[in-house]
């Protein structure tokens, strides 16, 4: 019997298409755009081994009563801004929640994370960490990872095409 459909390409079947790691750092730069406290706009996707998304963060407050810093302004301590939660922290506590596992998954982080951040990754059982930016990276951060095998690796992503104006 013949089929009651025929395979027809597109124009635009030759487009490349995007890479698992530029989708999911291309969608941290989008987390990140969330961020109440401008100090830091960072994002972060953890993503299981079949590369669905489990919980996305960024940084904010903490808790639903805390006001953002964008509202009331940054609480600073010796230099930082101590009012909120990095974006993997929040990604990894909303895990614990809700009662996710995240063993065996990775993470894509805008940014490469802190020392506190490095050791919630590890002892959460997520397994690699995919970053963007990689200025200021702890050096007793990059120890622990080696030291516990957890490889990190750069997702650089090109400047974004000049939007096209629609035609009208
Ligand atoms: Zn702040
Ligand atoms: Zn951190």
């Amino acid at each position: 019997m013949d089929p009651s459909y025929q395979y027809v390409k597109s124009q635009t079947s030759d487009k490349p298409r995007q890479d698992w790691n530029h989708y999911f750092m291309n969608l941290a730069r989008l987390a990140a755009e969330r961020s109440t406290c401008d100090r830091a706009n960072v994002g972060a996707i953890i993503v299981n081994r079949e590369n669905r998304i489990v919980a996305t963060g960024y940084n904010g407050s903490v808790g639903r009563k805390t006001p953002h810093c964008s509202e009331v302004g940054h609480a600073m301590r010796d230099g930082h801004c101590i009012a909120t939660q990095h974006a993997e922290l929040n990604c990894i506590s909303y895990c614990a929640k809700e009662g996710i596992p995240v063993r065996g998954c990775v993470i894509y982080v805008t940014h490469f994370p802190c020392l506190n951040c490095t050791k919630a990754i590890i002892q959460s059982g997520i397994e690699k960490i995919y970053y963007g930016e990689g200025y200021r990276m702890d050096d007793y951060a990059l120890h622990l990872l080696d030291l516990n095998g957890i490889p990190y690796e750069q997702v650089t992503l090109e400047a974004p095409e000049p939007a096209v104006a629609p035609t009208p």
